[in-house]
């Protein structure tokens, strides 16, 4: 008898390229890679208490009220535009904002725009969803801003549904200017697109202010949230979204039919982290202020300085005098100098001769890694 054949896995998610950053991680965390800040103690007893109190069932698929009463009032004390909880969709992670918010506005094959460099999640979920990405450049000559002529010549062109923007960004750590948001939303407006917002670093803002994107077009843009960034709660899982009351039968639908609920006891740690005391988050700002400027001035000193990023927590190196291959580059550096960066290519042709360095860690671990960054410079690109 003859064995029929295994199926194939579909070659949708088969052909999605990794992100070079989880992949790095990955490896470094097999070698004893170090986490940086723990959750405050006051975010982690909520969810004991929550689970302890039996809140370990089902909730909404947006989410717990409490949750979305919370998130609406942070998004106010912030400076956002202000939104009814009924605005609000709790996610698993910003990630799972980004791609609710692109599932419930595209169908398979619209365009979207997208920065470069970039998240690689953006181009992942993409895919996933089987939209066409057409990236809009980030000169670091302008400081990773747009330009607003070309961006309103592509955004002609391109027929897109939706522009993604991301400030402060990952990778760039650029803040963008208010003429700059305003300048973007308005043109994305004018080629009828939606704007996803993607604002998770909002409180990582060190130069210069956070402008939220909201506020331009309320009608228009939906605005992406995390509590992982800001209160160091990666592991927790928790995000939350802000849309205008048009797309929002549409934006809780994905979350329904993809995770039913975000988890319970994490939404509670959540609502702890959004209304209890919020000196935390002015704490780890200022630590990775003073961690940004020590990594400045390393890499300075080693010749490999690119840009001073003004929020979120990366700063670049640039290794383009020594090669273009950042991937084999990257994981050099962790296999043979023990040090874990995110090869520039990951984030798209923008991100080509760079790496991106974590200010996730304690000021030695930096320091020490960027002087490993440049002793493997300087012994040449491996063969
Ligand atoms: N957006 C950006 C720009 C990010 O860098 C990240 C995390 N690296 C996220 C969204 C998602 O974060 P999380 O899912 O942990 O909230």
């Amino acid at each position: 008898m003859t064995t029929p054949p295994v199926p194939t896995p579909g070659a949708t998610v088969a052909g999605l390229p990794r992100s070079g950053i989880r992949q790095i991680m990955e490896l470094a965390m097999e070698r004893g890679g170090t986490p940086d800040f723990d959750t405050p103690a006051h975010i982690v007893a909520a969810a004991d208490e929550a689970a302890r109190a039996g809140r370990t069932r089902y909730t909404a698929s947006r989410g717990i009220p409490e949750l979305r009463e919370a998130a609406a009032a942070a998004i106010a004390r912030r400076g956002g535009h202000p939104v009814a909880p009924d605005q609000i969709v709790a996610t698993v992670g910003g990630v799972q904002g980004v791609l609710a918010t692109l599932a419930a506005t595209c169908d398979r094959g619209d365009r979207v725009l997208v920065p470069d460099p970039c998240w690689p999640n953006y181009v992942g979920i993409c895919a996933l969803l089987g939209l066409e990405i057409v990236r809009y450049p980030l000169p670091a000559a302008t400081g990773f801003e747009p330009d607003l002529g070309e961006l309103e010549a592509l955004a002609a062109t391109a027929g897109a549904k939706v522009l993604i923007t991301n400030t402060p960004s990952n990778p760039t750590g650029a803040v963008w200017r208010r003429e700059t948001v305003a300048g973007t939303v308005e043109l994305a407006v004018r080629h009828g697109m939606f704007v996803l917002s993607d604002e998770v670093y909002d409180e990582m803002a060190f130069d210069g202010e956070h402008v939220p994107s909201a506020p331009f077009a309320p009608d228009h843009v939906v605005t992406v949230y995390s509590v992982s960034k800001t209160y160091a709660m990666t592991g927790w899982r928790i995000g939350y979204l802000a849309a205008p009351p048009a797309l929002i039968s549409s934006l809780g639908k994905v979350p329904e039919v993809e995770v039913s609920c975000p988890t319970a006891p994490a939404q509670w740690a959540a609502v702890a982290a959004l209304t209890g005391p919020q000196d935390c988050v002015r704490e780890m700002r200022d630590a990775y202020r003073a961690r940004r400027d020590l990594a400045v001035a390393a890499l300075r000193e080693e010749g490999l300085f690119s840009a001073e990023p003004r929020g979120a927590f990366y700063v670049f190196a640039d290794i383009s005098a020594a090669t273009n291959d950042t991937f084999s580059f990257a994981e050099h550096l962790v296999r043979e100098h023990g040090t874990a960066v995110a090869p520039g290519d990951t984030f798209g042709p923008g991100g080509a001769g760079l790496l991106r360095i974590s200010l996730a860690a304690a000021p030695d671990t930096i320091a020490e890694g960027i002087r490993r960054i440049g002793t493997a410079v300087r012994a040449g690109v491996p063969a």
